[in-house]
């Protein structure tokens, strides 16, 4: 025999316990968003290399090493998607929404990224996000983080996560710290990584974010954003912290929050735990004004989030086990024909039940009895609703059947 075939390392399957925690993310997170009125999109998972490479930052760690990018059939090097705001805004610019803002969009469904797999770091994984294009205030970037903290709150882990929020300031103020950190890191430059060393001279600020531990020493000495703010960078990011106090969202200013994509400016943020060791980040993000013009399309100022479905199943508790359908058993081969209608009747009503394929009624009832079935319904002269959580039984009539299985 053939040995049996293997998933991808890096990838796994969704089953049982772990699909039911990854499907009560979702649908907490589809809730949350659209009480905060933001809309699906569903963008594709493969585009066009450029649409990643173009935007991401050619020294962000996705690009230079992580991205899983292909020559397809006829030629063209297309890229599976390694996070969801650049499909976004590429799909906002193709559907003539530029115009047509604020757009408030959800989004949910796997990114691929070629990483050493551990635990909470896959290389196909699962993101929630949430984009909104169009307003330039405080106020869209406070709504957005609310609606992040919400959706942590709704599904139980919030006591678990701090918001940690910061400032890359506007361009103004970028160029002045760019100044400032070049001028830092070239007198340490024997000490930064190799990596680092390129960053110094194509994107300085990139080094704050590095993993590498002789960087890290240095960044802890670096110089602050905070001292190099413009006031209208000082002002927007006043207006954040007020706005989000206004929301009832707590958070923690944290001057060594870059994000990893060179897309950002102002807001930056993240949601961390210490409950999964390295991978402690669970929703990151922040804003990215000039990210729609970068991609061929006019200013569009945006502001958005995502994160990781994979570490937030790990934080909730194990959701409820739902039960089984009702189980219809005939109590012998006569009666067939007789449970079908049932089973038929039931469904048409919205009433969750189901048949076993083959057995006698013994059987039926064993294996309903094992698969967390709350009702059986044994068909034979008359109809009998056994209540298998406690073993009672009653005769009842059909048309009293889905107001007793309903309870
Ligand atoms: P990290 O620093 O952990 O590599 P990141 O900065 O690369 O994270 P983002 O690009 O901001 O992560 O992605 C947002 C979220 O997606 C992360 O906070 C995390 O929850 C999740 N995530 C990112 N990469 C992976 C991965 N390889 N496997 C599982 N989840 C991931
Ligand atoms: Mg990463």
């Amino acid at each position: 025999m053939a040995p049996p075939l293997q998933p991808v390392r890096g990838t796994r399957d969704l089953i049982g316990e772990d699909a039911a925690r990854h499907a009560h993310v979702l649908e907490t997170a589809r809730r949350v968003t659209a009480l905060y009125g933001f809309n699906e999109w569903q963008t594709p998972i493969f585009e066009d290399t450029k649409v990643f490479s173009r935007t991401l930052g050619e020294t962000s760690d996705v690009v230079t090493k992580e991205m899983y990018t292909f020559e397809d059939r006829g030629g063209d090097s297309v890229t599976l998607r390694p996070e969801g705001t650049a499909g976004v805004c590429r799909a906002l610019i193709t559907a003539g929404l530029t115009q047509t803002l604020p757009q408030k969009v959800f989004y949910a469904g796997p990114m691929f990224r070629y990483e050493r797999p551990q635990k909470g770091r896959y290389r196909q994984f699962h993101q929630i996000g949430v984009e909104l294009l169009g307003p330039a205030t405080p106020l869209a970037d406070a709504e957005v983080i609310a609606a992040g903290w919400q959706i942590l709150n709704d599904l139980g882990i919030a006591a678990s996560v701090e918001l940690h929020i910061n400032t890359l300031g506007d361009t103004e103020s970028r160029n002045n710290y760019r100044a400032a950190l070049v001028a830092y890191f070239s007198e340490h430059a024997e000490s930064l990584s190799a990596e680092s060393k390129t960053r110094l001279e194509k994107n300085p600020l990139r080094i704050l974010d590095s993993k590498d531990e002789g960087d890290q020493k240095l960044v802890a000495h670096a110089p602050l954003i905070h001292d190099h703010l413009s006031q209208a960078a000082a002002e927007f990011y006043n207006g954040l912290k007020s706005t989000l106090t206004a929301f009832g969202v707590p958070f923690t200013e944290n001057p060594r929050i870059v994000r990893g994509l060179d897309y950002y400016n102002h807001t930056a943020f993240e949601f961390v735990t210490t409950a999964l060791g390295a991978q402690g980040t669970v929703l990151a993000g922040g804003r990215y004004d000039g990210l729609v013009e970068q991609m061929g399309g006019p200013s569009v100022p945006g502001v958005g989030w995502a994160a990781g479905i994979e570490r937030l199943s790990m934080l909730i508790a194990a959701p409820e086990i739902l039960h089984r359908p009702a189980a219809i058993i005939p109590m012998n081969e006569e009666y067939h024909g007789t449970a079908l209608n049932i089973l038929k009747s039931l469904r048409d009503i919205g009433i969750a039940a189901e048949i076993a394929y083959a057995g006698n009624a013994k059987k039926r009832l064993e294996r309903a009895n094992k698969s967390g079935a709350k009702f059986a319904v044994l068909v034979g002269e008359d109809i009998k609703l056994k209540n298998l959580a406690d073993g009672s039984q009653q005769d009842v009539l059909f048309s009293d059947l889905p107001g007793l299985l309903r309870s």
